[in-house]
């Protein structure tokens, strides 16, 4: 079934200061024929980011606010903002990811659609150095120059914190300023997460938007609403050799945000047994 996309010619407040639209805005005008109309409102008193991993819940309600201040402010009954926050993963803590969330709104069909991913692609990090240490080995684990850093003194002083860091000049200014202000001479140096100044989260924002615009194409098939898609997943996939439910993907739940139906399917990539080396019986 080919349909009209929904809000072809329609205009979408997008809240952002920082850049969002370099990856957001083609994918909407291709894929749904609507233009974004960027709203650079401050957020900040929404929170920012913080050290860990807030609940999904949590997370789209900061969303879902920054989203409502866009719309407030340009008069636009249609919104979209996007949230991330970065942390070690809840079950194996070596590990960094980080949660993007991308939340559209619709007010005149009371509509809220939300389109999340636990992105595995972060450069998220941080490090502490001594008076004597060189930055360079993670400097290049982070990606700089192409990925910002932020830089403080170890122990926090008011007014010397140097965000956005993208060339080494600025950068060993920077370092000197913080070593002179910190009692010790140490320096705390972290990744900026902010898109505008880590390419490889603009990539996860883009990604996500092109999942969410599939989303909005696709109608509800008892409601007609736009935004049917994957809402969750059920474990058990059995394993090719003793049949055992592995915690592979056994299927999917796809569903409507709007009025809650939902259907079971089977896997998108038509698959429908476990590798032996993935199950707990066959390879504990
Ligand atoms: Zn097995
Ligand atoms: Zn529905």
């Amino acid at each position: 079934m080919v349909l009209e996309p929904p809000y072809a010619g329609g205009v979408i407040a997008l809240t952002t200061r920082h850049g969002k639209e370099r990856a957001l805005g083609r994918v909407f005008a291709v894929g749904l024929g609507a233009r974004l109309q960027l709203c650079d409102q401050d957020t900040d008193q929404l929170g920012t980011f913080s050290g860990e991993i807030p609940r999904l819940q949590d997370a789209a309600a900061t969303c879902r606010s920054k989203a409502l201040l866009g719309m407030q402010a340009t008069g636009l009954p249609l919104g979209l903002a996007s949230e991330a926050s970065f942390g070690p993963h809840p079950a194996m803590p070596m590990l960094p990811v980080g949660q993007e969330l991308l939340l559209f709104l619709d007010q005149e069909r009371d509509l809220c659609v939300l389109e999340q991913r636990l992105e595995w692609r972060t450069n998220y990090s941080h490090t502490l150095l001594e008076p004597h240490d060189s930055p360079d080995a993670w400097l290049r684990q982070v990606g700089f120059p192409t990925h910002g850093v932020i830089a403080r003194p170890a122990e926090p002083q008011p007014g010397v914190l140097f965000k956005g860091l993208q060339c080494r000049a600025e950068l060993t200014e920077a370092l000197a300023r913080c070593r002179r202000s910190d009692p010790d001479g140490r320096v705390w140096l972290e990744t900026d997460m902010r898109a505008h100044c880590n390419p490889t989260r603009m990539r996860s924002i883009r990604r996500l938007g092109v999942a969410l615009v599939r989303r909005l194409r696709s109608p509800c098939p008892k409601c007609g609403t736009p935004g049917w898609g994957l809402l969750d997943t059920k474990p058990g996939l059995p394993c090719s050799d003793c049949g055992t439910a592995t915690e592979l993907t056994l299927s999917e739940i796809w569903g409507c945000q709007q009025c809650g139906a939902r259907r079971e399917q089977s896997r998108r990539d038509g698959r429908l047994q476990a590798d032996p080396g993935q199950c707990p019986w066959c390879n504990p």
